[in-house]
This record gives C-alpha cells, structure tokens and sequence, in this order.
C-alpha cells in the first residue's frame, strides 16, 4: 500500500519499530493511525469509529477521554511534575497511593514499591525474592516458577517468566533459574473423561513433581495470573488455586499473583486473587492501576517479604534497586483519581452485574462454525477458532477474523486463534450487544 509521502502512515513505516509486529508486513501494509478516543470508542485519522474491544491492551477501565483524570494529571503537572523516591525523599502522591493500595489489597500486605510497567513490575519481583534468599542466608533458593502460556512482560527477566515461544525465540530465553509448569487450560490440557477438579489436582501434581526433582530448597516463589491473559484468557479450572496453594505452602515456596490484567475489577471482584480466594505474599498491578492513562504499576509485599529486604538493605546499606519514574507524582495522580472513579462509579459491581450479559453473548458464538470454545470470567473473554483448511497455520484464521472486524468497527485482539475480548469497564448492555453483533457478522463474513 503506498501513502502519501509526510502522511503519518508513511512516516511510521519510515521511523518507528513496533512492538509484537512482523516488520516486513507493516513496512508493505502501514498501520491503523488512532487519533482519538471517547468512552469504549475509538477514532482512526479518517474519522471511523471503532469499539474498543480490548480497552487497548486490557487495560483503559473507565474508557477514553475522561476529563478527571485530564485535571488530576493537570493539577499535578503544575505543583510538581517530578520527583523521585530515592534515598530517603518522597512525596504526596506516592505516599496516599502505598496508603490506597495496601487499603485495597485483598490480603495483608506491608509495602508498596512503585514501577512504570508490568514488565518491571515482574522484574523487580524476580530481584526482590534474590534478595530476599539471600538475606535469609538462603542463596539456594532462588528457581522461580511460572507456566507455559503465562504472561508476565518482556523485560530479560519478565519474559522469562513469560511461557510463550515468542517472548523466548532468538532472543535467548528463558534465563537460567526460570522454570515452566502444566498451563491450566481444561480443555486443551484434561484426558477424556478427566474433569476439571481432576485436571486441577495433576496440574499440582505436576508442579509439585516439579519441585521435588529440581528440589524444593531451591525453589524461592511461584508465579501466576489468576486469569491467564495474553496466553487467550484461560480461566482457572475449579479446584485450581486452592490445589496449588496447598503445593506452594508444604514447600515454603512464596506466591506471586500478577494482577496486571485482573486487578481493579476485570474479573467482576476487584482483585482476580478475592475471585479464586488466592491469597498471595506478592502482587504486581499496573493496567487499570491508572487506565494506562500515565504508565504506573506497584509491587505489594507482605512483612514476609519486606522484613528480610529490610533488613538486608541494613547489612549491605541500601537496597540498590530503584528507577527514575518510581512512583512518579503525576502518573500516581492520576492513578489516585483512576481509582476514586472506579469506586465512585462502581465500576466492579457494573463488570459484575453486566458479566452474564457479556458471557452469554460470548457462548452463543460456540455455536459459530468456526468456534471450538468460548471461555471468559467477569468482562473478560475469549473465543478459540478452527478451520481445517488453516490447521498448519495457527493464527490466520484469528487474524482473519480479526480483519473483518476492524472493517466493522470493533477493535479485537487475536492471540493466535483465540479472539479476545476485554471491554472498559463502563461498557453497557447495549454495547456489549453491539460489540458481539459484530463480532458474529465477521465470523460469519469470514466463514
Ligand atoms: N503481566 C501481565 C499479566 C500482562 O498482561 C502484562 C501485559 O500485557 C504484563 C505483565 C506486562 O506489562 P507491560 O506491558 O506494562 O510491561
């Protein structure tokens, strides 16, 4: 496709590298231009309005253009657009959002520790349970363990913990110390006739078979979404966590819950962990922390974790971690005011009063011909795809799918060939009607 020259279409395939893109394809195609947003709506640079189906990236809860966080962000910008939380400095707005967040933690947590991206997040974790063994005269105990098809980030160590071969291919990974157990998908993973309780209790096993051949005092925490997101949203089995968590506690081993996608109302509770009674010694949060308005996202520790830190950082003298934007005043701000709204507005009891609406529309579509599963907990869900003629191509059919809803104005996301949707939490039933209309007619245009 050829672009006017200086049109922006033209200057992005020129000067920017895009992230989960296949280079040659967008240098041959360009990009969709965004140019501006209004509730569950978004506008391309020709004016059409799409829904946006996946928030952005599961993340803008209370929908675009909202003009209180514009305020927050503008009344703090003005006071003080920047300071840091190094060395023993700090300031208001990170001080009220540890406050807020620990008030809000769904079990007893002690501290906050403030990043920029879920990636970070997740990586910091990854440091925060060496330093952790290390402080407890542990150095043994440092394996963390994630799952294949979980989603923690990018970074070196975030994409480690990360089990999909795309975050892994050429680019070295996992690092060594990163180990990957059974993902708990039901119907890809369960033998005949195994039901989901069943399933549960081998995907335990399977983890603590783990453990006892790599040996349980070299294994430091566990990882995992309580709803697996970017891996095609696959919802726990029943049994799953309480069956894990019995694992993880005969061997001492600390609990991670990356609440990145679930936290702050995605799953109809406002945190995944209160949905699944996970009761973790860390979270990661960031996504609807601020609907991604400004990139934020938090660390919460329980004393468990926090005193040992604390008092290593007394023997060595520091605790040597920190970034320039941790807890940066106007993105905690604006998460501040992200999460008045969101309990203001009950924006939790609207995702789980509208939950069976968006579910049953989802599991209508099972019916499609070319669907294999429906499968979704609060507003988030997603739809799985087949046609044999695509069966050595996983993801054309997704992607085609894909295609035919963007010509009709929604905007989804392909993971492979499970079609996800993950709406702002201010979506209605009308919309939701809207959204799934079109989604049926795309399935039907591509059959
Ligand atoms: N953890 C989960 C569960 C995620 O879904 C994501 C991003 O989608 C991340 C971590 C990484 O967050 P970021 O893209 O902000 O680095």
């Amino acid at each position: 496709m050829s672009y006017q020259p200086n049109s922006t279409e033209a200057r992005d395939i020129a000067y920017q590298l895009h992230s989960y893109t296949n280079a040659r394809k967008l240098e041959a195609e360009g990009s969709l231009v965004i140019e501006r947003g209004e509730g569950i709506y978004v506008f391309d640079n020709n004016g059409k309005r799409y829904i946006e189906g996946m928030a952005g990236l599961w993340s803008v809860a209370v929908g675009f253009g909202e003009k209180r966080l514009i305020e927050a962000a503008t009344r703090q910008m003005a006071k003080l657009p920047y300071y840091h939380t190094f060395t023993q400095k700090t300031h208001g707005p990170s001080v009220d959002l540890a406050e807020k967040l620990i008030a809000m933690a769904p079990v007893p947590m002690s501290k906050a520790y403030f990043t920029s991206s879920g990636s970070e997040a997740n990586d910091t974790v990854v440091k925060l349970v060496r330093y952790r063994s290390n402080a407890l005269g542990q150095p043994e105990k440092k394996k963390i363990i994630s799952r294949f098809k979980g989603y923690h980030g990018v970074t070196l160590a975030s994409a480690s913990l990360t089990g999909l071969p795309n975050n892994h291919r050429s680019f070295d990974l996992p690092m060594p110390g990163i180990l990957h157990t059974t993902c708990p998908h039901h119907r890809a993973g369960a033998v005949p006739g195994e039901s989901e309780l069943e399933f549960s209790k081998r995907c335990a096993k399977d983890l603590e078979d783990l453990i006892l051949s790599e040996g349980p005092e070299t294994i430091a925490a566990f990882i995992g979404e309580p709803v697996m997101g970017a891996g095609g949203v696959i919802v726990p089995p029943t049994g799953y966590w309480q069956a894990i968590q019995a694992v993880l506690k005969k061997y001492d081993i600390l609990l991670i819950a990356d609440e990145v996608i679930c936290g702050f109302g995605r799953t109809g509770e406002m945190f995944g962990s209160t949905k699944y009674g996970i009761e973790p010694d860390i979270m990661t949060l960031s996504k609807q922390l601020s609907s991604s308005y400004l990139p934020i996202s938090a660390v919460l520790i329980n004393d468990r974790v926090y005193q040992p830190i604390a008092e290593e950082s007394a023997n060595i003298g520091t605790f040597g971690h920190g970034y320039t934007a941790s807890g940066h005043p106007v993105a905690a701000a604006v998460a501040l005011e992200n999460l008045a709204i969101i309990e203001e507005r009950d924006l939790v009891g609207n995702a789980h009063r509208l939950s069976p609406r968006f579910l049953a529309r989802l599991r209508a579509l099972e019916a499609h011909p070319l669907a294999v599963e429906a499968r979704g907990v609060g507003l988030i869900g997603a739809l799985e795809v087949y046609h044999a003629a695509f069966a050595d191509e996983p993801g054309v059919l997704g992607a085609m799918i894909n295609r035919a809803m963007h010509e009709r104005g929604l905007i989804g996301r392909n993971m492979g060939d499970a079609m996800a949707f993950c709406p702002p939490l201010v979506i209605t039933q009308a919309q939701i009607d809207e959204m799934f209309d079109i989604a049926e007619a795309s399935l039907d245009a591509v059959h």
